[in-house]
């Protein structure tokens, strides 16, 4: 199964993707985890990412796609994976096109997770407090959730017209969303 997951910051998807990843026996890949990873450990790419992350920006895409085509070409990558935070512009669209089409590989399905905006919120709000993410600051949130419109929400219309986008409500608990998601993609 290679699949990705979308919808804007709280909706849900790092739960949902890990579920995924257990039930598929597949890696979750999170743009997000591995940048925050190398922040934590001080490395080259943790500093030049920080300065984005930090104000809510993305980190360009040169070295977005870079990082991406190095972990999807690891052996654990190579009966499936669950990308999650990432392609989030058309340019990353065409770089994950083309390294799929090197590796002749498709995508399976595109999950995407829908939530209104004060859920969304609260989410994030109630994150804060609890993992206490650099960006996660009131200004960082509003700046987030604004990008994700502008550069993220159009590539659903995309992955709609190759038909393979399935959307779910990401208010719930979380088994049964869960569970939503997998009898669809079963089917
Ligand atoms: P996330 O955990 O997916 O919300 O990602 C946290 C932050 O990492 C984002 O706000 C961006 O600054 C950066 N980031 C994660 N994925 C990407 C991506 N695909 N392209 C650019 N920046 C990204």
């Amino acid at each position: 199964m290679y699949l990705l997951i979308m919808g804007p910051q709280g909706v849900g998807k790092g739960t949902q993707a890990e579920k995924l990843s257990e039930h598929y026996g597949i890696p979750h890949i999170s743009t997000g985890d591995i940048f925050r990873y190398n922040i934590k450990n001080k490395t080259d790419l943790g500093t030049e990412a920080s300065s984005y992350i930090d104000k809510g920006e993305l980190v360009p895409d040169e070295l977005t796609n870079r990082i991406v085509a190095d972990r999807l070409a690891m052996d654990d990558a190579r009966q499936g994976w669950i990308l999650d935070g990432y392609p989030r512009n058309a340019a990353q669209v065409e770089a994950l096109d083309g390294i799929l089409a090197k590796q002749g590989r498709r995508l399976d399905a595109v999950v995407v997770l829908t939530a209104g905006k004060p859920v969304l919120l609260e989410r994030m709000r109630k994150r804060a407090e609890i993992e206490g993410r650099s960006d996660d600051t009131p200004e960082a949130i509003e700046k987030r959730l604004a990008v994700y419109e502008k550069e993220t929400a159009p590539l659903l219309d995309e992955y709609r017209g190759r038909g393979i986008l399935r959307e779910f409500d990401g208010v719930g608990a979380i088994d049964e969303i869960a569970e939503r998601i997998e009898s669809a993609l079963n089917k």
